[in-house]
């Protein structure tokens, strides 16, 4: 049974519990929060999104005149979010993640790999700067990445992808080994109202259940889907990391009728559900990504069907 309570009575001294208003926690959360941490190895904490546990980030991270440099490529909307802080005197670069950070960066942020342009950040080079470090390891899961081991201080989640793993809930989280960073994200949640609800915090418990089962699976098929692109006479490129089930790909020409001629892969956006979605993204990001990119989340459907899918809607040459 899920406690959707928003608030628990005090104890008889008149003392709070471990739970007295769902903003602060709630024991759905805490139980959910326990579980990822163990998976990472860290406290973790949850977030109403990916977005919301980006901006306690960087409020907790971030100061004015601060400069945050981002990988080039990673989530669009992360940008986009840090963005929105410059008016208060932050501020935003990209940069290469397979090579060094600006020198002049008090955090660095990036994404292993990145969505959708799928590379992976050097950790020597991260490591070698000095700066704290924020790892978005949405698409790598825990199942392939232990980014505190890598040298991150703080692993950042949108649990909406693969941990929770069926479209049907909003989540983010952020774990770090930190007990005062901790604290600090704990206290940004509350204040700028960014708990995840009961019930997205009961969609991780479930989801996490399946979490290796799942990514290994989604692997083997998007390493077989990916082999297969490469050799497709309508693909010019493929992106595929060897791991997850994110693969990017680009076609000569327009890809909207690609797009919207699969049957069992969905059009739609997002990634990391058990069903196959497919979409372009230069719609979305414009011209960082190129006007062929197509963004693959193999899901767990069976993987000839996938393929007669993609090939019949990538037609014949
Ligand atoms: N990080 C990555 C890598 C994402 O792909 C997304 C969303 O697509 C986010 C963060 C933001 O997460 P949310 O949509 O849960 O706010």
């Amino acid at each position: 049974m899920i406690d959707h309570s928003t608030v628990w009575p005090y104890d008889e001294r008149g003392a709070p519990r471990d739970f007295l208003y769902q903003r602060y926690g709630h024991p759905t959360g805490a139980e959910a929060e326990a579980a990822l941490g163990a998976l990472e190895g860290g406290d973790a904490l949850l977030f109403g999104s990916g977005t919301s546990a980006v901006t306690a980030c960087a409020f907790a991270l971030l100061k004015p005149g601060a400069t945050v440099a981002i990988a080039e490529g990673a989530y669009f909307g992360t940008t986009v979010t840090l963005r929105e802080l410059e008016p208060w005197g932050l501020n935003v670069v990209g940069f290469d993640q397979t090579a060094e950070p600006p020198a002049g960066a008090d955090l660095i942020w990036v994404e292993s790999p990145a969505n959708p342009v799928l590379t992976l950040p050097s950790w020597e080079a991260v490591k070698a700067h000095g700066a704290p470090v924020v790892c978005d390891a949405t698409v790598s899961t825990p199942v392939y990445l232990k980014a505190l081991d890598e040298g991150a201080d703080v692993v950042l989640h949108s649990a909406t992808k693969y941990l929770t793993g069926h479209h049907n809930a909003m989540l983010g989280a952020v774990v770090t080994r930190d007990p005062e960073l901790h604290q600090r994200l704990k206290d940004i949640r509350t204040r700028l109202g960014l708990q995840a609800s009961p019930d997205s915090a009961a969609a991780l418990l479930h989801g996490l259940e399946t979490l290796e089962v799942r990514m290994r699976r989604h692997t083997e098929t998007a390493q077989e889907l990916a082999t297969r692109l490469e050799s497709h006479s309508r693909v010019v490129k493929v992106r595929y990391p060897g791991f997850s089930g994110l693969i990017s790909f680009d076609v000569d020409g327009d890809p909207l009728p690609v797009e919207t001629a699969t049957r069992v892969i969905r059009n739609q956006t997002s990634l990391g559900g058990v069903g196959s979605s497919m979409e372009s993204r230069h719609r979305w990001e414009g011209d960082r990504i190129p006007k062929g990119l197509l963004r693959l989340s193999v899901g767990l459907e069976d993987v000839e069907n996938l393929w007669r899918d993609l090939d019949t809607a990538l037609g014949s040459p």
